[in-house]
């Protein structure tokens, strides 16, 4: 919807003058919109065992090599913090086109991607309206679709992987966005460019599609290009990237989207003024530089990932299995005597903390991210033990 000129002004503006008001109905407090009382906080994972003791955290899909020696770098070179940073984040969005081969006007960054997602949601939808996803992804979808009052739509899995069939199928009247996650959060899966092209190809025009990459680093490089390349050529497609995951700057906050120049204009009107910090602009430049670091972090996690997917499928006997992964995490599935719930415990002693989603329908499985070798290494001795095999 275009706002005409002197709607505009009429709903920017309210002069009032003093004058005695009148409530119909006193509240002793503020009351929340009723879509926002019914919502929970996200519940980020865990980095405690029940009796307090820090543990390793393998719940968050973190970087185990840490963070570029570039990027660390820049982070401890000075800056006056007095300063405001760049609003428009114009050098860091340009090195991205750089690296990517994109427009930097089509580029908007922000407080990790998951800001920008949110603008995304917040612009096109609200009561009434619904938000499509799989039913295995992102835990903060739903909530994005409750922030603005809509309806999430949770659209069968194949397999616990995306199916472009019922995500389709999922799409109404109401429907104003669908996100997609690839590779896709808690699974791991990857949807193939010739699917999301057929996902995008059945929808309406005026539905948005959002392909989340937030993994996409550890992707073979081969297929990266290609959801960059249908925001390039169509009006209703923004692809997210973040800098939390493979290049290693979570604390910073700094993910970006691209997409058509309206769809950039929304998300502009609705992120923070100065979103992004000076420091989080600097190792992030920094950190695009040395692709190098995210090659071998793209490296690591594919040895360590073959390596724990093997050593699971050891274990298949007593029930344990894993669903196809191209991120840095797998999820583990607990089928026979040893439940998700005593492996959570048992790595926990083990000094590990892992990710257990009761909560998204997923009772039997642990998303566990890929660590450091000797990590893994201890993981896998644990879940030997537990299922009565020599660690
Ligand atoms: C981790 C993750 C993100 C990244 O969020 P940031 O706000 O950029 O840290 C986005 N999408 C998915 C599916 C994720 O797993």
């Amino acid at each position: 919807m275009s706002i005409a000129p002197h709607s505009a002004c009429a709903f920017s503006r309210c002069i009032r003058e003093s004058k005695l008001v009148t409530r119909a109905s006193p509240m002793t407090k503020p009351q929340p919109k009723p879509w926002i009382a019914q919502i929970h906080a996200y519940v980020p994972g865990k980095s405690k065992s029940a009796s307090g003791q820090p543990l390793t955290k393998l719940s968050a899909n973190e970087n185990p090599l840490g963070s570029s020696p570039a990027a660390l770098a820049a982070l401890a070179g000075e800056h006056n913090p007095a300063d405001y940073p760049d609003p428009d984040a114009r050098a860091l969005r340009e090195k991205i086109a750089e690296v990517h081969g994109l427009d930097p006007d089509r580029i908007v960054c922000g407080t990790g991607s998951g800001e920008l997602l949110h603008c995304a949601v917040q612009a096109l939808a609200g009561p009434g309206d619904e938000v499509a996803c799989s039913r295995y992804s992102f835990s903060l979808y739903p909530l994005l679709a409750h922030k603005v009052g809509a309806t999430a739509v949770l659209a069968a899995d194949a397999d616990y992987a995306a199916s472009v069939d019922n995500l389709l199928a999922a799409v109404t009247e109401r429907t104003k966005v669908v996100l997609l996650d690839n590779p896709n959060n808690p699974v791991g899966t990857l949807l193939p460019p010739s699917e999301v092209a057929r996902l995008h190809a059945g929808l309406p025009s005026d539905v948005l599609l959002v392909v989340d990459e937030a993994y996409g680093e550890y992707v073979d490089p081969a297929l990266q290009q290609a959801a960059f390349a249908l925001a390039a050529h169509h009006e209703n497609v923004l692809v997210s990237r973040t800098f939390s995951k493979a290049y290693g700057l979570a604390s910073e906050r700094v993910g970006w989207v691209t997409g058509a120049p309206h769809l950039i204009d929304l998300v502009n009107r609705l992120r923070g003024a100065f979103n992004v910090s000076v420091s989080g602009q600097k190792a992030a430049l920094a950190a695009l530089s040395d692709q190098a670091f995210v090659a071998a972090s793209r490296a690591h996690n594919a040895a360590e990932r073959a390596r724990f997917a093997a050593a699971i499928a050891a274990l298949g006997n007593r029930g344990l299995s894993t669903s196809p992964s191209e991120a840095n995490f797998l999820l583990v599935h607990f089928d026979g005597a040893v439940s998700a719930a005593q492996a959570l415990e048992a790595l926990s002693d083990a000094g590990y903390a892992v990710r257990h989603l009761p909560s998204q329908g997923l009772p039997n499985s642990l998303r566990i991210t890929i660590g450091k070798s000797e990590d893994m290494a201890r993981v896998i001795a644990a879940l030997r033990t537990l299922c009565g095999e020599a660690a």
